[in-house]
Order: C-alpha cells, then sequence, then structure tokens
C-alpha cells in the first residue's frame, strides 16, 4: 500500500508534498510528481498539506482514477 498522485497535481505541482515527505519518495516528473510506493511509509503528511487534493491512499483513489496507481509504480520502473 502506498499514497499515489492523481491527475489534480498535472494543474498545480507547486510541490507542498515534496517538502513535507520524511523519506523523500516524491519525485518530479515531466508533467507532475510521483510518489515511489517502494519507499512510501503511509505517513499522509503529503496528503494533508496538498492544496489540490491529488494525492489518495491507494486504495481510496478515485474511480476515474485508478490509472495513476499505475502510472505512479511505472514511474519508478527505470
Ligand atoms: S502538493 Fe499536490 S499538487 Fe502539489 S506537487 Fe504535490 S501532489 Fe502535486
Ligand atoms: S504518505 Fe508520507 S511517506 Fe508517503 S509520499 Fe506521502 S509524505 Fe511521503
Amino acid at each position: 500500500m502506498a499514497f499515489v498522485i492523481t491527475s489534480p497535481c498535472k494543474d498545480e505541482k507547486a510541490a507542498e508534498c515534496v517538502d513535507v515527505c520524511p523519506v523523500d519518495c516524491i519525485e518530479e516528473g515531466e508533467d507532475m510528481f510521483y510518489i515511489d510506493p517502494n519507499i512510501c511509509i503511509d505517513c499522509g503528511a503529503c496528503e494533508a498539506v496538498c492544496p489540490v487534493e491529488a494525492i489518495y491512499m491507494e486504495d481510496e483513489v478515485p474511480e476515474e482514477e485508478k490509472d495513476y496507481i499505475e502510472i505512479n509504480r511505472k514511474f519508478f520502473d527505470k
């Protein structure tokens, strides 16, 4: 389980989440930020500061945003 960043990040991208993550597992991609599910410790700090509510616990990602679970995972498969 991990927290997942979804599409609202694409318009915002101000990186408040990066500043609060205690394990530094949020990385910047081309048009949004991504959470490394292998490192995230599920603390929820990022979710609390995101101004556009782009971050969800993996099992609470809305149906229309579920593709981002895989998109976040793939970003770190490199
Ligand atoms: S705080 Fe939210 S909108 Fe800002 S970079 Fe992080 S996930 Fe994206
Ligand atoms: S839940 Fe905590 S550990 Fe996971 S990405 Fe957010 S701030 Fe980092």
